[in-house]
């Protein structure tokens, strides 16, 4: 994605404007209350958006790595028969910034050459990202370890933060610059006094998290040196296997392939798989080279803070803290991590 920045500013009254105009003219996806959680849903009008949020329970992930979908089909008759690429045209607005940072990580994994995923290309190239900066970081939330936040995310199109009298907007790709384009009478050029409210906001954040959360990010590189597999026999005692970490991570992009006969066509789905899962890596022979639990969270942990790093240059965390509250059996990865460094 190019990337380029462009700093405007939107005024209260200017946003609520550009909220209704948006959402009647294209499809737009924000969090939505239900039950006191928030999720991410079409919305058909400004009001339905609640902005004021922590983070949403589930990432956006769903949106570019769908939880299942047909890949391709093959009708003895016609030949094989390849899923359209298309349709996926939106905008996602009111994205964290540690969410719109993994975005940016599954591009360095997914949009690799040789063989990039061509099912998430066509929805990365197609869906606009808006960002919104935390104003008040949750309990769980580290972002500011992995640099993923709170203030600004890595891949999103558009960052918005909230300052005196309405919103910081930062242009960050051409495809951002193209949705300003069309509300352009909205946008003013940010004064001096924004960036500077701005600047303080970011560090003022920076500083309350680093202080709060007291793992140092020099020490993430060292984990794979320091790997003994004794200290994990003692953290996966806890662990109950359900998975539900690497379901929720934004991250994560394990996924599974399933062929199946649909009136008389053969269909191949994809659909998430996780590590964290005892069938994940067993094959067809019964043999599994990763079989015992510890096994499996000691892979979780290497190959977030150790292996992704060394292979793409970026860290298979985001410090999103969905998986510190989530976990049943209450396993945080910040003090393990404390523990392991
Ligand atoms: S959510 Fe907790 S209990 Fe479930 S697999 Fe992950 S670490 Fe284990
Ligand atoms: S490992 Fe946990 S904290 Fe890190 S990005 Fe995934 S869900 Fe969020």
């Amino acid at each position: 994605m190019e990337r380029l920045s462009r700093v405007l500013f939107l005024s209260e009254d200017g946003f609520k404007i550009f909220l209704e105009q948006l959402v009647s003219s294209k499809n737009v996806i924000a969090p939505v209350e239900t039950d006191g959680c928030f999720e991410f849903k079409t919305i058909k009008r400004a009001g339905e958006a609640s902005l004021n949020y922590s983070n949403t329970r589930l990432p956006p992930k769903r949106f570019f790595l769908p939880q299942r979908e047909v890949v391709f089909k093959h009708d003895p008759k016609k030949g094989t028969l390849h899923e359209p690429l298309g349709g996926f045209e939106m905008v996602l607005l009111g994205v964290r910034p540690c969410d719109a940072s993994a975005l940016s990580i599954l591009d360095s994994i997914l949009l690799k050459p040789p063989n990039p995923d061509p099912f998430y290309e066509s929805r990365r190239r197609s869906i606009t990202v808006v960002s919104l900066s935390c104003a008040k970081p949750g309990e769980e939330c580290f972002c500011n370890v992995f640099e993923a936040g709170p203030v600004r995310g890595s891949g999103e199109d558009i960052t918005l933060t909230r300052i005196t009298g309405g919103l910081l907007v930062e242009v960050r790709s051409s495809r951002g610059q193209a949705l300003v384009d069309v509300f352009k009478n909205l946008f003013e050029k940010a004064g001096a006094e924004h960036l500077e409210e701005y600047g303080e906001l970011s560090s003022r954040l920076t500083r309350e998290m680093n202080s709060r959360i007291g793992i140092a990010r020099e020490r993430l590189v060292r984990l794979e040196e320091t790997l003994d597999e004794g200290f994990f026999q003692k953290e996966a005692q806890r662990c109950v296997e359900c998975s539900l970490c690497s379901f929720t991570c934004p991250v994560c992009y394990c996924f599974d392939t399933e062929d199946y006969l649909e009136k008389n066509i053969y269909m191949r789905a994809k659909g998430w798989d996780t590590c964290a899962s005892p069938l994940f890596t067993r094959m067809a022979s019964g043999l599994d080279p990763r079989a015992s639990r510890v096994e499996m969270f000691c892979h979780r942990f290497c190959h977030k803070l150790s292996r992704i790093p060394l292979a793409f240059n970026s860290y298979g965390c985001v410090g999103c803290g969905r998986c510190v509250s989530l976990c049943p059996a209450g396993v945080d990865i910040r003090e393990v991590l404390k523990r392991w460094g």
